[in-house]
């Protein structure tokens, strides 16, 4: 990390620091975004995936989460980020993070006349979950947090532990990931990325009301696969014992990309290998992420 956007500006990273008594620090008032740019070393290029969506995502949890407004507009955010991405000069992966928290050093809760602020950081990132050979997943104990608790489709930083509690509890008993159910009792998501079952060749997901992070991705998997492999996803209620007996399983976020699901709660699915509708779509997404399918190249924005 070369470079950040601090305090309205591009700085050295090692400059771009927040003092201990900072709200958003003491009381996790901050929205987040993680965005992906995936490098082509044929075309020297990198191109970042569904930026546009990603800041409107943000903006709505600035106004959702944090009560205020964003003081930059989509245009500035998205050259702001284009230019930190240049200036870091990355020849690979790499990840973003704007961050909009409330930046004042003030003891008090409440949202209200606290000042806030903008930052952004450019990291290389390669694969988060294995891609290739899948992963072993838990039911987590703990729930996702309901939409009585905060609000619904909105990144919020301190969110955060709750999915970080499930992410410790799956690595605790030699998991990858865990999934957490809704407080009904019915399946969600996994700690950071969206859920997807196949049974009988139908594609299912929980729906948004399981106060699931309206993932992107998530999106793009429900477009590909209506395009490209003439399947409708069905949003329900997807009960656990579903998970155990599912053709296939995977995860879908940006970070996690799309991550077949091979095993949970030490139940392989079906054969224990990945699935094939998961590999069809895992395909076509890296085409496209990747810069080499022109039919979806509106999905992308290059950097250099
Ligand atoms: N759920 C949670 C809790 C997440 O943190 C993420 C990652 N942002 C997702 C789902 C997937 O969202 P997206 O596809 O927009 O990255």
């Amino acid at each position: 990390m070369k470079y950040a956007f601090f305090k309205g500006k591009i700085v050295p990273f090692s400059d771009a620091k927040i003092g201990i008594m900072t709200h958003a620090f003491n009381y996790g008032t901050g929205v987040f975004e993680g965005i992906r740019g995936y490098w082509n070393s044929e075309k020297k290029q990198i191109f970042i995936l569904k930026l546009r969506e990603h800041y409107e995502r943000f903006q709505r949890s600035t106004n959702l989460a944090l009560k205020t407004d964003l003081k930059y507009s989509f245009e500035e955010l998205e050259s702001f980020t284009l230019e930190l991405a240049r200036k870091n000069d990355y020849k690979e992966d790499i990840y973003i993070r704007p961050i909009y928290y409330k930046s004042q050093e003030k003891i008090g809760l409440g949202l209200i006349g606290i000042d806030d602020d903008f930052c952004m950081y450019v990291a290389p990132f390669g694969a988060y979950l294995d891609v290739a050979k899948g992963i072993k997943v838990c039911v987590s104990r703990w729930w996702r947090i309901s939409a009585q608790s905060i609000p619904q489709g909105a990144k919020i930083t301190g969110t955060y532990i709750n999915s970080s509690l499930a992410k410790a509890e799956a690595l605790e008993k030699g998991y990858d990931e865990a999934i957490l159910l809704s407080h009904e009792k019915t399946v969600a998501e996994g700690s950071g990325e969206n859920l997807f079952l196949i049974k009988d060749g139908r594609l299912i997901t929980p729906p948004l009301s399981e106060t699931i992070l309206p993932g992107i991705t998530r999106m793009c998997v429900m477009e590909l696969a209506r395009n490209e492999l003439g399947l409708e996803t069905i949003e329900r209620q997807v009960q656990q014992k579903e998970l155990y007996e599912a053709d296939e399983l995977f995860f879908c976020g940006t970070g996690a990309q799309i991550s077949p699901i091979i095993s949970v709660d030490d139940k392989n699915i079906k054969d224990g290998r990945v699935g094939l509708i998961t590999k069809k779509l895992q395909d076509i997404y890296f085409e496209i992420a990747k810069g080499d399918n022109p039919k979806y190249s509106d999905w992308l924005t290059p950097v250099y």
